[in-house]
């Protein structure tokens, strides 16, 4: 079994930390994969211009290099960590109303999309590349910011065409979602170092890019919270003075997070 979180964002959008940065954060905690989704915003609308502007979007001139550079970390997260790095995007459509914004995960995705088109144009080409398509914060995330709403206020015309909807971001639950037979996933939506403390999944599938996104499509996943305070706390308390790996992988990783909060999609 391993920890993944699917919803990461690196400096090439609003994160603070580069990705590989990212890769050793996630790395050095022992999970089994993430997936990288800066965000790709409207380039349309004063705001979409605006965040462009200000190095907040992908865009088609710097896409390239962000896939070459997940590329690369991927093959060497995969040499230091044994984790699986995917690349993805977050489709990002804010609007003046929360009502009309729409924020969309993609992962397993490789080919740029506009972010301008219609939601459902927009979910359809990302699963005809063979990605994942995650509705993400559908809902109130209990933090005060512009809250993206249109996903939700539809959710039934748009239920087939999403893989998974966030049931919790950061170290929210969302019990909205989690009352639904929607499919679901929990993501850390991280930005900060300190947002590693988040709900996340647990897979138990190979640790291979397709049978990750084949356990999201097939909903053989649970969520549980990950703190990272406590993980290093426990890490440093049972590593051995000569220990050359300070914040230790394996076993002893699935024994703290066996001690925290569990939520399993078989409550929800
Ligand atoms: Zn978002
Ligand atoms: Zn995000």
């Amino acid at each position: 079994m391993f920890l993944a979180d699917f919803h990461v964002h690196s400096n090439f959008s609003d994160g603070k930390l580069s990705i590989p940065e990212v890769v050793d954060l996630y790395g050095r905690h022992g999970f089994g994969a993430i997936a990288i989704t800066d965000h790709l915003c409207e380039s349309q609308g004063v705001i979409g211009i605006t965040s462009a502007y200000l190095g907040c979007s992908l865009t088609p001139a710097t896409y390239p290099l962000y896939l070459e550079i997940i590329a690369s970390e991927a093959e060497r997260a995969w040499e230091k960590y044994r984790m699986v790095v995917l690349p993805g995007y977050e489709l990002t459509k804010n609007m003046l109303s929360n009502h009309r914004s729409a924020h969309i995960v993609a992962i397993g995705t490789t080919q740029y999309l506009e972010a301008d088109g219609e939601v459902i144009d927009l979910v359809r080409s990302i699963r005809a590349q063979g990605g994942i398509s995650i509705a993400a914060h559908p809902v109130w995330t209990r933090k005060i910011e512009k809250q993206t709403y249109y996903l939700w206020d539809n959710r039934f015309e748009l239920q087939n065409e999403f893989d998974a909807w966030e049931v919790a971001s950061g170290p929210f639950i969302f019990d909205e979602v989690a009352k639904t037979k929607l499919p679901k996933i929990a993501n850390s939506d991280l930005h900060l170092p300190r947002h590693l403390t988040a709900w996340k999944n647990e897979l138990s599938c190979e640790r291979h890019p397709e049978a990750i996104l084949e356990a999201i499509r097939k909903q053989q996943m649970d969520f549980r919270f990950f703190n990272a305070q406590t993980a290093l706390l426990r890490e440093l308390e049972y590593a051995s003075p000569r220990s050359a790996e300070p914040f230790g992988l394996g076993s002893r990783h699935r024994q703290f997070v066996s001690r925290d909060l569990v939520y399993s999609q078989a409550v929800g």
